[in-house]
Formats: C-alpha cells, sequence, structure tokens
C-alpha cells in the first residue's frame, strides 16, 4: 500500500481509507489495453493487468489508439462541443447506426428514437420519465373518456332516454339503489385509482443505477432503502420464478369504472387503467454476479408485460457494446424492448456517453423539450461514440466474434481452476466477456477471521489479487462473492494464464483457510 498522504482526503475522505484497509490504494498514472500502471515504492511504474476493464466500460481497452487518434482529431478541428439548441447531424448518425444494429440482431422493423444522456443511470432515468410522461398522457386520455361517458349517462338518465342496467349497482358494489349515488361512488373510486403512483417492475439482484429515481430500482437495500421515499416505487421479481410475475403484477392491477350507453339502457364496465409505468431489466445481471437471463424467463417477462401493456426497458448499460458476443445481449435470448439504453463502453473508455432508444411508435414528441442535459449529446463524446460502433462493427463485427472468442477462452481456464478446487470455487458463469467466477460462502468459513469479514469478501480477494499479483479485480456490487471478469477484446493468453495461475493461488490460501495471508495482516 501507497504510504497515508499527510493531508486529509477531501475528495471521498472515507473511500480513502476503505482502499488502505483492503490493500488497493493505489494511484494509477498510465493505462494502455488491459494494464494500469502505478508507481512502487521506488518510484518505477508497475503494471497491474486489469480485469474489471472500469466495471465495462472499456471493451476496447484503455485509450484504445483509434480511439485516442479521433479525440484528438476532434479537439484539434476545434470542432464545437457544446452548442445546445442546434443541429447535432453526428447525433443522428449513431443513432442511424445503432438502428442498424438493432435491426440486424433482434429483427426490429420499427425505428427508434435517440435520446441522449452522460451516464447509465441517467440513461435509465430517461427511459422511466418518458414511459411515464406516456402513461400519464394515456391516463389523461382515459380520464377524458371516462368523464365524457360518466356525463352522457348522467343526461340520458335525467333525460328518460335510458334506465340503469339491472347489474349496475352490484358492478360499483353500491346499496344505495340511486343514480346519483351511483355517478357519484363510480368517480370516486375512480379518482382513488388514477392518482395511486405508477408501479414499476424489475429483477431480484438487478442494478439500473444510483440516482434518486434509478436507485428505486436497484435491488441492493444498502443502495435504495435511504432513499425510497424520494420516488415511485419497485416490484422486484424474483429471476428464478418468473411465475411469481403474474402474481405480481396481478396484485398491482388496477380497474376503473366506466359507463356504457347502448339502446337505452346504461351500464357499468370495469376497465384496467394504465398503471404499469416500466419493467426495467438487464439481459445479463452484472452487479447481481453476472446472471445471464434465460430465453425461458424473457419469453416469460414479455408475455405478461405485454398482456398488461407494461412497456419493457432493456438496461444494456453493462451487457451492450459488443460485450456479449453480439451488439446487444438481448440479441442472444431474444429479448426484445421498447426502450434500450446504453452507456459505458459507448464513451470508448475516453469520454462519458449514454443513450437511450424509444420505439418510435412510442415517442411522445414533447419529450424532445421536456427533458435536456447541457452535456447530453455534445460534440465530443458522441463522435467519440459513433467511432467505438464503428471500430466495433469493423469487418463484419470482428469484435464480437473476438469477445466471444476471449471470453470462452478465459472462461476455460477460470472452469479449469474451479475443477481443480471445486471446495472453494462454486460456480463460473457469463457470456462473452462478461464473466463471473463465485465462491463458496465465506460466512461458514472455518477460519473465524474469515467469517467476521464474508460482507466484504470480494474486496479483500481483490485487495490480495492486487498485492501478490498486480491483478486487478472487483467483486460485484451486490454479490460480494463473485468476482466480475469484464476486460477487453484484446485479452491476451498470457494474461488469461496470469490470471489462472493468481486463482489457483487464491483458491490455495482458502482452501488453507489462511486468513492472515488473505487479509495482508
Ligand atoms: N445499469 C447497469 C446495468 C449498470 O451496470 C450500471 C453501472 N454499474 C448502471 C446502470 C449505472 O451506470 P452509471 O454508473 O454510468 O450511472
Amino acid at each position: 500500500a501507497e504510504p497515508v498522504p499527510a493531508e486529509p482526503h477531501l475528495a471521498e475522505p472515507y473511500m480513502a481509507r476503505t482502499l488502505a484497509v483492503l490493500g488497493l490504494s493505489v494511484e494509477y498514472v498510465r493505462a494502455e489495453g488491459d494494464t494500469l500502471y502505478h508507481r512502487d515504492e521506488q518510484g518505477a511504474e508497475r503494471a497491474v493487468l486489469d480485469l474489471v476493464g472500469a466495471f465495462g466500460a472499456t471493451i476496447l481497452g484503455h485509450n484504445d489508439p483509434d480511439v485516442v487518434a479521433h479525440a484528438k482529431a476532434i479537439l484539434d478541428a476545434r470542432l464545437p462541443v457544446y452548442a445546445q439548441f442546434s443541429l447535432h447531424p453526428y447525433a443522428d448518425t449513431v443513432a442511424r447506426k445503432l438502428n442498424g444494429i438493432l435491426t440486424r440482431e433482434l429483427g426490429e422493423a420499427e425505428p427508434y428514437f435517440a435520446v441522449f444522456a452522460n451516464s447509465g443511470a441517467e440513461a435509465n432515468e430517461i427511459a422511466l420519465k418518458h414511459a411515464e410522461l406516456d402513461r400519464v398522457t394515456r391516463l389523461a386520455e382515459l380520464c377524458g373518456a371516462l368523464h365524457e361517458n360518466r356525463e352522457n349517462a348522467r343526461a340520458a338518465l335525467v333525460e328518460g332516454t335510458a334506465v340503469l342496467a339491472d347489474d349496475a349497482f352490484a358492478v360499483l358494489g353500491v346499496d344505495v339503489h340511486d343514480a346519483d349515488h351511483l355517478l357519484k361512488a363510480a368517480e370516486l373510486a375512480n379518482a382513488e385509482s388514477l392518482s395511486a403512483p405508477p408501479v414499476l417492475l424489475a429483477l431480484e439482484g438487478s442494478f439500473h443505477g444510483k440516482l434518486v429515481g434509478s436507485v428505486q430500482l436497484t435491488h441492493n437495500p444498502s443502495f435504495r432503502l435511504p432513499f425510497s421515499s424520494l420516488a415511485a416505487q419497485c416490484r422486484f421479481v424474483p429471476a428464478d420464478r418468473p411465475e411469481a410475475l403474474a402474481r405480481i403484477v396481478e396484485g398491482e392491477r388496477r380497474t376503473v369504472f366506466d359507463f356504457t350507453l347502448d339502446a337505452g339502457v346504461v351500464g357499468v364496465v370495469e376497465r384496467d387503467m394504465p398503471v404499469f409505468c416500466a419493467f426495467v431489466l438487464e439481459p445479463i445481471q452484472g452487479e447481481a454476479g453476472i446472471n445471464v437471463l434465460t430465453e425461458e424467463t424473457a419469453r416469460h417477462i414479455q408475455q405478461v408485460c405485454a398482456a398488461v401493456g407494461c412497456p419493457i426497458v432493456i438496461d444494456e448499460v453493462q451487457s451492450g457494446m459488443g460485450r456479449s458476443g453480439s451488439f446487444f445481449a438481448s440479441a442472444g435470448i431474444g429479448l426484445r424492448g421498447d426502450y434500450y439504453t446504453l452507456a459505458k463502453s459507448l464513451g470508448g473508455g475516453v469520454a462519458k456517453a449514454a443513450v437511450t432508444l424509444v420505439r418510435a411508435s412510442c415517442y411522445r414528441q414533447d419529450f424532445d423539450l421536456i427533458h435536456s442535459s447541457t452535456y447530453a449529446k455534445d460534440g465530443f463524446s458522441t463522435r467519440i461514440a459513433e467511432k467505438v460502433i464503428d471500430l466495433l462493427e469493423t469487418d463484419g463485427g470482428a469484435a464480437y466474434r473476438l469477445a466471444t472468442a476471449r471470453g470462452e477462452a478465459l472462461m476455460t481456464e477460470l472452469r479449469a481452476v474451479q475443477a481443480e478446487f471445486p471446495d472453494v470455487v462454486k460456480e463460473v458463469r457469463g457470456k462473452g466477456l462478461m464473466v463471473g467466477l463465485e465462491f463458496h460462502d465465506q460466512s461458514v468459513a472455518a477460519a473465524p477471521a474469515l467469517r467476521e469479514k464474508a460482507d466484504m469478501f470480494g474486496y479483500f480477494a481483490a485487495g490480495y489479487l492486487m498485492r501478490a499479483h498486480a491483478i486487478r479485480i472487483f467483486p460485484t456490487a451486490s454479490a460480494v462473492h463473485t468476482l466480475r471478469f469484464e476486460p477487453s477484446v484484446r485479452l491476451t493468453d498470457a494474461a488469461i494464464a496470469r490470471t489462472g495461475a493468481a486463482l489457483r493461488d487464491l483458491c490455495g490460501v482458502l482452501r488453507a483457510q489462511d486468513a492472515a495471508r488473505l487479509l495482508g495482516l
């Protein structure tokens, strides 16, 4: 570990302390490909193999030469970076390219409109905001129709041109058999239903960001619960029991009472109202511990959502941009959404870029004026995004084939480690370059020091691999026994072999329950 600075840290002061405890206090001074460099005590550069790849933001590696050259060219040409409220043809180009990929990989015939953002959480919040704008607009239309139908029924009853249907009172459940009372009861019941907050749906374990809106969809209670009063709440569905979705949806369904007027008879009918704002899901859950959604679960979610008119937001922030072996991980499981969100690698590892794609037929044109951000769709990050897409698409998508091949090579090595240490490694799973290695639960470890620290286990494992093997790795945010591997498509065989050797050593330490060695005591 580096010496503790004399001056206290002011930027996230407690993070420095945590990093020190874990043996992760290093300042990286240079980055290239899958390597980060920091200085050792003699001031010499020490190369660290970066297996987390900026948590999935560097599919092409750190400072990819083509991306860097493009970034320099943008700046050298003095292209405007911030010119809001003017035409942005390059943003249109990015949207067009993404549409081409959607058509090729997902068979989407309909266009998707693009709204640009700065981060993954923001892209998801844009999808939520848009879905809610769409819901409240539909709600307002429904409200108008209910009012009109009720007043028509009232007029017909007052004029005596119609009579109430025999079951009218029973449908509403009112005992007082009076038309005015019935109309009022329907209005009151509807007002209550129509003011209900929107229902959001997501899978257990999901991670969709940490801003006020998106954190409600991030399952991890320590990230979410302190902020639950700030926004609409989400119902979490167990990913391994998709049948639970139908039950949850049934429980959340709400209806309103509408009046019909047909052949001189006023009837009361119960109609569904749009209560579901969106189902947000990752095709491969990242922070939950790298869980690939099955085709069956995807199909089930799609059917249930279609039945109740709930839009689907597919969060490809971590799984997208080629990491899974196709540009969209949804392609591999037949998942189709009304919204897709991208971020992380969209910025090529040098810019902050994100985008929300919205199915054209759901798009509310007011949204262009209702939503904006100073930095979104800027001339720098958007042009970088275009370059990254071009680089991924080069040679008929050679990068996607590389992601599959390098991912398989990595997974083969990790599986070999698992086979040698089945008592230590529980499972290896993932797709392409989104791989997780899960250790057996250390909260029941033999060594008391390991049991005590089990809730931070993956971070201590990371500290050990950093100290002993110059490997940078982290657990997933919500499953600390799973280490995540999200390197670039340039991951070499030598790096994979080095990873295998380091993990065998770590597994040996765990098999021996050598807490002192693992924790660096
Ligand atoms: N969605 C997913 C699936 C993510 O993995 C993440 C980040 N880990 C986010 C959203 C949030 O992205 P950001 O950190 O850019 O806000």
